[in-house]
């Protein structure tokens, strides 16, 4: 509105100027009416005129214009400033739900995506959302409102011209639309192409010590390359695509204007009386306003078709099926009391059966044992415990309740896990033992790690339990990074304890103290333990050897030796090795 009072301002200045201005003498009385105003206007300029000289009513113009100018812009100013919390808010909330889903999406989900390409989604998809669709919404927002007043201003001064003028916009709306066409199509490719990219920048951070000792430096730069050049030939094709909008939004709007000005030129030598000259020329200024907002419209609607295009990669993760469901009448469970049993169970990742009918009971307080050779589904036996996967037929129950029943929380709350690989965050010693926990006391964690044979590496360390330990915990050795992970298990203090190959990587002495820890760690409760090594399960009460996905013996270390079966053969293996 006040910009359109400065810019009308121009007809009594111009009036003025070519002496042609409608003298009012009398005023009328106020109303909110647009020609009330008017007129009460024009009476109060002609007062002025008479009284003190039209070059003085030229400078009470040029006020009251830069007045209306100032109240523009601070509304302009205000509004975008409240705008802006609005509009960083949808974004804080998109990457809020979008981390939610990617806790809680299953296991499984990751071994089907890229890292990269999850971590491309979280962050500059996000970032491209919000510059393309929400940070535009600021000039976005305004802009169909002054195109509808000033249409609107326009039709008041002369509306003949303005359904002329209108007729020509949709025209141009369409030639612009049709450009943008395949724009969003070609995001896409350009964002999907921009997370492989991603992935093999993450995946050559992890494997560098490989990449050098393998001597592989130029095939991996030149595999980066080749994809990097992929991604910037659809990148050209994007942008070339939209560079588009620019020309042609300028192009079609001069156009439009010129149209204009030789119609209502025309309209002027015609008869000066329905459209004066000074009247035309502020006609044309206001016509001039609607441009710069019609542009932020076209421009917004390419950038939005950009946007849509990391909006669809953002939902892939968003309505991503979250496969392992609790029921909404789901179990509580405190407390494991009898038995764990693996009822007729098979399983498959994809097409292939890595787990046949497994039968399997595991009583409360015993130690059981999986061994058996690398592939047999050892890892994907315990893995189906905290339910990381499902089981595709039968079924495993806890006391005698399904698993699929029972209160996920609770059901992980009953396990600690130990893993061949430790997983460590970048965080102090005492936050990765106490990690998952909310308020834990001091004596707590350094009891922990003493049951772990973590105390005295721990305290030898710089900061002692404020020391940070590095992306995974790389400052620690690998037999210092499983302690910690032993440690973090103590305290958790679960009934039941799953161990997956927890010494395997560690060198003679390392796992001495490790194992030592575990044995602690094992004491009083149930645990199942994958073991390469039979030494270190000598004592289990039973012993499950797996073959190519099934059970194919099962008993204490004694029993099974005087089986002669698979065990033998793999005890007198290692007995010689
Ligand atoms: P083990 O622990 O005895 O070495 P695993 O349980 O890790 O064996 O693997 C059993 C089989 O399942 C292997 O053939 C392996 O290739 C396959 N496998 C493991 N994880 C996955 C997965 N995420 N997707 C598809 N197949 C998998």
């Amino acid at each position: 509105m006040f910009s359109l009072f400065s810019f009308t301002m121009a007809i009594p200045f111009l009036g003025i100027l070519f002496n042609t201005k409608e003298m009012v003498t009398e005023p009328v009385a106020f109303e909110f009416s647009a020609k009330a105003v008017q007129h009460n206007f024009n009476y109060f300029i002609t007062q002025i005129i008479q009284s003190e000289g039209p070059s003085t009513a030229l400078i009470y113009i040029s006020i009251f214009m830069v007045f209306m100018v100032f109240l523009k812009t601070s509304f302009n100013y205000l509004g975008n400033f409240t705008i802006i919390p609005l509009i960083n808010g949808i974004i804080r909330d998109i990457r809020n739900k979008l981390y939610k889903k990617i806790v809680n999406l299953p296991v499984a989900y990751y071994s089907e995506e890229k890292r990269g390409d999850v971590m491309l989604k979280a962050t500059g998809d996000v970032q491209e959302i919000a510059n393309t669709i929400f940070r535009p919404l600021r000039k976005a927002i305004p802009a169909p409102i002054q195109i509808i007043v000033y249409i609107g201003a326009l039709f008041y001064m002369n509306y003949k011209l303005t359904i002329f003028a209108l007729i020509l916009i949709p025209v141009s709306g369409y030639v612009i639309a049709l450009v943008g066409k395949n724009l969003r199509k070609a995001s896409v490719k350009g964002q999907d192409s921009l997370g492989v990219l991603l992935s093999i920048i993450e995946e050559t951070l992890y494997g560098l010590r490989i990449i050098k000792a393998f001597n592989s430096e130029k095939r991996s730069t030149q595999k980066f390359g080749k994809q990097n050049q992929h991604y910037t030939d659809i990148m050209n094709k994007v942008l070339r695509k939209r560079i588009l909008a620019h020309p042609f939004s300028e192009f079609l709007s001069t156009t439009v204007i010129v149209i204009i000005m030789w119609y209502g030129g025309s309209l002027v030598l015609q008869n000066a009386t329905t459209l004066t000259p000074q009247a035309f020329i502020a006609y044309l200024a206001i016509f001039s306003q609607i441009i710069q907002p019609s542009k932020t419209l076209s421009n917004y609607y390419y950038n939005v078709k950009k946007g849509l295009a990391s909006f669809d990669r953002v939902n892939s993760i968003l309505d991503a099926e979250e496969t392992i469901k609790e029921k909404p009448n789901a179990r509580s469970i405190e407390n494991f009391e009898q038995s764990i049993v693996y009822k007729d169970l098979s399983f498959r990742y994809n097409t292939d059966w890595v787990l046949k009918d497994i039968n399997l009971e595991i009583n409360k307080g015993e130690m059981v044992a999986i061994v058996g050779q690398s592939g047999a589904g050892k890892s994907t036996l315990v893995n189906l415990l905290p339910r990381f996967y499902d089981a595709t037929r039968g079924d495993i129950l806890i006391d005698g309740n399904s698993l699929k029943d029972l209160k996920i929380k609770h059901l992980r709350d009953l396990m600690g896990l130990v893993s061949q690989e430790s997983i460590l965050f970048n965080d102090t010693v005492f936050n990765n033992v106490a990690f998952g926990r909310d308020e834990v006391a001091e004596e707590d964690v350094i009891q922990a790690a003493k049951v772990a044979n973590a105390h005295v590496f721990i305290e030898e360390l710089p900061e002692g339990y404020q020391t940070y330990i590095g992306d995974m915990g790389n400052k620690l050795s690998g037999g210092q990074r499983q302690r910690l992970s032993i440690a973090r298990a103590v305290l958790k203090n679960p009934p039941i304890l799953i161990l997956d190959e927890a010494t395997s990587s560690l060198d003679t002495e390392s796992e001495k103290l490790v194992q030592d820890a575990l044995s602690r760690l094992m004491h009083n409760r149930t645990s199942i333990v994958i073991a390469h090594r039979l030494s270190t399960v000598r004592e289990a009460d039973k012993i499950a050897v797996m073959y190519q996905g099934s059970i194919s013996e099962i008993g204490s270390h004694d029993k099974l030796i005087k089986n002669d079966g698979i065990y033998k053969k793999l005890h007198e293996m290692q007995m010689f090795s």
